[in-house]
């Protein structure tokens, strides 16, 4: 079911409702009650506008907007689009550990690009945040031999409530509906209960699971020792608390 109608819909519907209390008011109310209230309706307009406007956006990872925020650590921010997902990049001497996939194998092939103009490692481990669909689910464009590995609660969350929320967001914009088309459910090769180390020669990234949060999987990935205490911390999370 397309959505975009039903916020058309909302959007009017609230416009109406803003003309409608002015009409009523501006007949009885003095000047500074008028401006008072034009000035509270501006920023609801806008607002409203802003939130058709952003799911409108396709949830597309960026190109070439990739940044180094610490020896090793590399990310591409999500520019504040919605459904975008912040995706890490740990590269070290033996491979390279992606966090995060994006919406999608067509967003998976950028941070696959993304990851061949850094280095050439090759990438050993992909780790994942949680496991809604623009987080993890792009997983099946990663080259075969890289390990999938994430939390034993997040593997039983993407079994239980996968195929629903792909179902869910497809109906969310067509834009969103096309990326996830070709969407294969991709099970983790690796899983553990609360925390694993993946060493990558001259760095190692710490995977904890501390529990459920955002969802029942959520995933930490920790970045110890000589990167300047920098890390990655839960979803939808990593430039401004961690480098700030
Ligand atoms: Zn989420």
């Amino acid at each position: 079911m397309n959505a975009l109608p039903f916020r058309w819909l909302f959007a009017a519907l609230s416009l109406c409702i803003l003309i409608e209390f002015f009409s009523n008011d501006r007949q009885s109310q003095n000047k500074r009650m008028k401006d008072l209230r034009r000035c509270a309706a501006a920023p609801i307009i806008l607002a409203l506008a802003g939130v058709v406007c952003a799911q409108n956006q396709t949830p597309l990872v960026p190109a070439g907007k990739t940044l180094e925020i610490a020896e090793h650590i590399y990310v591409i921010p999500d520019q504040r689009v919605n459904l975008v997902s912040n995706i890490g990049i740990i590269v070290g001497r033996d491979g390279v550990l992606v966090i995060d996939t994006g919406m999608g194998p067509k967003n998976a092939e950028t941070v696959l690009g993304e990851v061949k103009k850094i280095t050439s490692e090759r990438i050993a481990y992909l780790t994942v945040t949680h496991f809604h669909p623009e987080h993890g689910m792009g997983a099946q464009a990663f080259p075969p031999g890289t390990t999938i590995i994430y939390s034993m609660a997040q593997k039983a969350e993407l079994m239980a409530k996968g195929t629903d929320y792909i179902r869910m967001f497809k109906g969310f914009s067509p834009e969103i509906a096309e990326l996830l088309k070709p969407v294969r459910i991709i099970m983790p090769n690796v899983t553990f209960a609360e925390e694993a180390e993946v060493n990558l020669g001259d760095v190692s990234a710490r995977l904890l699971h501390w529990g459920s949060a955002h969802t029942l999987g959520d995933e930490f990935v920790f970045l110890p020792g000589d990167t300047r205490g920098t890390r990655k911390n839960g979803p939808e999370q990593i430039p401004a608390s961690s480098v700030g």
